[in-house]
């Protein structure tokens, strides 16, 4: 079972029934197996900023890059090519020279992308500064790749998951006994006692506490529900939350029918 508790263009929040195995395998697959588009070499023609062309170099593949055919890209080393190519490779421009006279920042805005299907995610991510007159002219050249082969091929910032409680209160709890324990909820589990948001429940047992601290432990409880799992992921950018969680089940799906071919 999938229920859907957020859902929009940087977190996907969603309720899962599965097996622990099954959510852990999910999350492994979503930072390490799902392909996204990451600049991997930087051709240098001029460098006049004060920084390294090293330093540029690490700086710049960091960029988030959003590319809408992943698919009809392959690996670099599964391309004949020498270098790039338009199967293995999108690239980008950056040539900017300071005509100002005082400093410029350069940001990620500035590249100029040669392929239409892969482009700049966030565009304004301070890149280096140029002092007046100097100029920095490279070709970046973006690859397919995932987050096994490097950190910056990662389509998620965060993957986790959580078992779903069931918070209850005991039937003879009073108003005021009710509002001693809300207050200290930092998740606002208690806003309505009649309808007690048990999956916004972090576990920090606040509420426990002030309950054994007023004589009463029973007033409230909190227990696991077995196999319910609140699942949430926070994009990169370069994908939406659902593509990536999508691109992650296809991956495990095609993984159990290759398995399940080996058997029959
Ligand atoms: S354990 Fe913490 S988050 Fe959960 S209901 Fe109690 S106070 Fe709120
Ligand atoms: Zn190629």
């Amino acid at each position: 079972m999938l229920q859907i508790q957020e859902s929009n263009d940087e977190e996907l929040v969603l309720k899962l029934w599965v097996g622990q195995s099954f959510v852990t395998a999910l999350r492994h697959v979503i930072h390490g197996e799902v392909e996204t588009m990451a600049i991997e070499d930087i051709v240098f023609e001029k460098n006049e900023s004060q920084e390294s062309n090293e330093f540029l170099s690490h700086h710049i593949s960091n960029i988030v890059l959003s590319c809408t055919n992943i698919d009809s890209f392959i690996y670099k080393k599964q391309c004949a090519c020498d270098n790039y190519c338009q199967h293995c490779s999108a690239l980008f421009h950056l040539n900017v020279q300071n005509e100002q006279k005082s400093n410029v920042t350069i940001y990620s805005r500035h590249l100029k992308a040669l392929n239409k299907t892969v482009y700049v995610t966030h565009m304004d991510t301070p890149l280096f500064t140029l002092k007046p007159g100097a100029r920095v002219d490279a070709t970046l050249i973006a690859r397919k790749g995932c987050g096994d082969i490097h950190a910056k091929w990662r389509p998620a910032t965060v993957v986790g998951f959580r078992r779903d409680l069931k918070v209850q209160l005991h039937p003879s709890i009073t108003a005021e006994q009710f509002q001693s324990v809300a207050k200290g909820c930092p998740t606002k589990v208690f806003e309505d006692i009649e309808d007690i948001q048990s999956s916004k429940c972090i576990y920090c047992q606040r509420c426990i506490k002030q309950a054994q601290d007023m004589q009463l432990p029973d007033l409230v409880t909190i227990q696991d529900v077995p196999d319910y799992w609140i699942f949430n992921l926070e994009s990169t950018g370069s994908m939406l939350p659902s593509q990536i969680f999508l691109a992650a089940l296809r991956i495990m799906e095609n993984r159990l029918i290759k398995m399940s071919e080996v058997l029959t």
